[in-house]
């Protein structure tokens, strides 16, 4: 017979736990310290228009959540747009994404390219994480791209995301 289980925090997260448990036969309570459901991918009103807390994306390719909308029967209300994405580095706005712009790429030598590249792709093809698990992640990138495409794509992009949440939080507090 199923149980009442408590699940603290209704971010991604919690919410993905409180179904499986409704599938499982379980009635999950979840409890929400905040004023909303969602956690990092809550939104807030921004005069009129629901933004994201901090930026976020969903790939065409992450299976398990198309999945999890077409149960839900809400898959439909996905709104899809394509994106283009950009990096700013050295003074121009260079485009990124894709192998070609990865060699295209102004500010990097071709050998961190090539072993940036490579990480990337292999990493698409992982299917088993769990070795990764006990991994600290900073030397296991550097490992494989080198200290070079680490700095320059790596530790800025995670500085620049930083910067970017600091603008979403002060557009946040702006509008509340
Ligand atoms: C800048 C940024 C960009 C990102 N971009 C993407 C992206 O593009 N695509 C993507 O898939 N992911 C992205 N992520 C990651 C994504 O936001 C997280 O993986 C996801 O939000 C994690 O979900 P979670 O439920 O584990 O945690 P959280 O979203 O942090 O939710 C935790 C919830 O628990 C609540 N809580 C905490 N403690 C308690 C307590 N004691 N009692 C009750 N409630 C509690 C919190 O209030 C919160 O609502 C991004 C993250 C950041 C920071």
């Amino acid at each position: 017979m199923g149980q009442r289980i408590a699940v603290l925090g209704a971010g991604p997260m919690g919410l993905a736990v409180a179904y499986q448990l409704v599938l499982d036969g379980h009635q999950p309570v979840v409890y929400e310290a905040d004023d909303r459901v969602g956690g990092m991918t809550a939104t807030f009103d921004f005069n009129g228009l629901n933004i994201e807390r901090y930026y976020h994306f969903h790939c065409i390719s992450d299976h398990d959540y198309l999945q999890m909308l077409d149960e839900l029967g809400i898959a439909d209300k996905m709104r899809w747009v394509e994106t283009r994405m950009g990096y700013w580095y050295q003074g121009r706005l260079q485009s990124w994404g894709n192998p070609l712009a990865l060699l295209k790429f102004r500010g990097l030598g071709l050998v961190a390219k090539f072993r940036y590249g490579l990480h990337a792709f292999l990493s698409t093809k992982r299917n088993d994480w769990k070795t990764l698990d006990h991994v600290e992640a900073t030397g296991w990138i550097k490992r494989w791209v080198g200290n070079e495409a680490y700095e320059v794509l790596s530790d800025k992009a995670r500085r620049d995301a930083y910067d970017i949440t600091l603008a979403g939080q002060e557009a946040s507090a702006a509008a509340s």
